[in-house]
């Protein structure tokens, strides 16, 4: 057998959170076996937004042995339990999509089965009163209950990557500053030789790793890797952020406020709120746009309003000759539910599982590609669904929202689920069934039938099942401490605040 010859030399194309995750987690993992270059331009800066995350980020930071007080208070950061999604499906309305399970599932059906036939019954308890997530969220309670809560973070993206490059850099990461002008291929083969930085530098390598944002320097700019256009599904395509002082204390969630054409989030951090505005500019301009995030936020603004255009939508081959195109750079699907940066730490470990052991193999490329492809799609449907399955018909966009054609996978989910209450999760897609069921039910979907299994339960079990199930929860909550008490104890930031 062969002795591996990795690919020796990895240069990073960028410096925003895509860099920074690729180039830690490449360093720690391969140490002095590769070495890993990162480029970055101060002058062109960083997108500046993607604070709010999900759960496996939780499990990305162990695998890299990062301290999780350390890290949250270097960031600035929150729990996160969820998000609120407010006049999604009519206006004035809301439902909460929260992390973890709802109830208990039975392996025949999920818990909804038991709770539509509780509900049948005359048990009329909201089903959110069943996921401890969601009430201690509503609560503004946390505390960390191993194997029983799940939660992510909501972080401060420019402090993120400082953390991160500290970490690549101990590792041995080497940093260099400079703007990339041109990138230079091998006449035979058409993989990438070298970027060209300004000042007339060179920086050769075997794997080059795109996270130049929305450029896509190096996978569309130099190999033209192709892009799908999802902007028929996905229509939002602008979105202004602005950063606010906190007017009160943290919540353990995010909140995704629908508007008349797109929505803004709420993203409460230690030492500020992060605030913007997605919207569609088919049905509202820019400036629109703008005055009414600035309308809605509270507390004094601290930076100017920062303006971004985007085109939903994927590479159509992620990995290409000997670059593979992580964050930005591999599409993107508007921020609806916090997905970006999981696609960045999922096609991370693919890299690191997948590393060439010398020639780089096409069978390894057309693997990453399904999966992270795979990935992409399912979490597009699950974002079209806020969309489509809406009874909002008060203004043009979300008329043209509810009209649209959705991918067909999507429609047999729908279709399904309101027939019969199930949904399926298919292999390791990210969102699981309690994930779709909470966003159905929030946006309408209202299924016509359920299990039979369910209605198996004599009244007195069924009775005693949703009590049982409903007082754990709320006893739980009740003896968790109050979130903003929590954080200022266990990773308190005020130092960082001040610095
Ligand atoms: P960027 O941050 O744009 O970094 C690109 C890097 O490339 C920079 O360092 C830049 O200097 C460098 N670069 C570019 N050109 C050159 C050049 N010529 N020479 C040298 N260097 C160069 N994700 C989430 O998970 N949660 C969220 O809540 C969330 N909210 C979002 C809201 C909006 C409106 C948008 C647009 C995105 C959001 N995202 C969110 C996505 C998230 O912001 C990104 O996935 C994440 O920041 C990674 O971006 P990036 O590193 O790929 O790109």
């Amino acid at each position: 057998m062969k002795q591996p010859s990795l690919p020796r030399r990895i240069v990073v194309a960028g410096g925003g959170t895509a860099g920074w995750m690729t180039a830690a987690a490449l360093a720690r993992t391969l140490g002095p076996v590769a070495q890993v270059t990162l480029v970055e331009s101060e002058q062109i800066g960083t997108i500046g937004v993607g604070e709010s995350t999900i759960p496996p980020l939780v499990a990305y930071n162990r695998i890299l042995g990062i301290d999780e007080a350390d890290f949250m208070r270097a960031t600035q950061a929150t729990f996160k339990l969820g998000i609120n999604f407010e006049h999604w499906r009519v206006p004035g309305e809301s439902y909460f999509h929260s992390f973890g399970g709802t109830g208990k599932d039975h392996w025949s059906a999920g818990f909804q089965h038991f709770w539509m036939h509780g509900q049948a019954q005359g048990h009329d308890a909201p089903y959110g009163d069943y996921c401890l997530e969601l009430q201690a969220a509503q609560a503004g309670r946390f505390s960390h209950l191993p194997d029983r809560m799940n939660y992510a973070y909501q972080l401060d993206s420019g402090l993120y990557a400082k953390f991160l490059r500290a970490m690549a850099e101990g590792d041995g990461t080497t940093r260099i500053e400079g703007r990339i002008v041109a990138v230079d291929l091998y006449g035979t083969s058409g993989d990438i030789a070298a970027l060209r930085l300004d000042g007339d530098r060179r920086i050769e390598g075997d794997l080059f790793i795109d996270c130049t944002g929305f450029r896509a320097l190096l996978i569309e700019g130099a190999l033209h890797a192709g892009y799908d256009d999802w902007t028929h599904w996905l229509p939002c395509d602008g979105a202004v952020a602005v950063q606010t002082a906190s007017e009160r204390p943290p919540v353990p969630y995010t909140r995704a406020i629908a508007h008349d054409a797109g929505w803004q989030w709420r993203i409460p951090l230690q030492h500020r709120q992060g605030n913007g505005i997605v919207y569609c500019s088919a049905f509202m301009t820019p400036d629109a746009a703008l005055q009414m995030l600035l309308d809605s936020v509270e507390g004094e603004t601290l930076v100017q309003p920062n303006p971004i255009r985007f085109r939903t939508g994927a590479r159509r081959r992620q990995w290409h000759r000997n670059c593979v195109a992580v964050g930005l750079s591999g599409g993107f699907m508007e921020p609806l539910e916090s997905t970006s940066i999981h696609l960045i730490q999922r096609a991370v470990l693919r890299i690191l599982r997948m590393l060439p052991a010398g020639a780089i193999s096409p069978r390894d490329i057309a693997e990453f590609n399904d999966q992270q492809m795979a990935d992409m799609e399912q979490i597009r449907d699950f974002l079209i669904l806020h969309y489509k399955a809406t009874d909002r018909r008060d203004t043009p966009f979300w008329r043209h929202c509810a009209s649209m054609s959705v991918p067909d996978s999507l429609t047999h989910r729908i279709e399904l689920f309101r027939e019969t209450g199930r949904i399926f999760r298919k292999n390791e897609e990210l969102f699981a069934e309690n994930s779709w069921v909470q966003v159905m039910m929030g946006q309408g979907v209202t299924p016509q039938s359920y299990h039979p299994v369910a209605a198996k339960l004599r009244p007195q079990e069924l009775e005693h099942l949703l009590a049982t199930l409903r007082e754990q929860v709320s006893r739980t909550v009740a003896a968790l401490p109050d979130h903003g008490a929590y954080i200022a104890r266990y990773c308190g930031a005020q130092d960082v605040a001040a610095a």
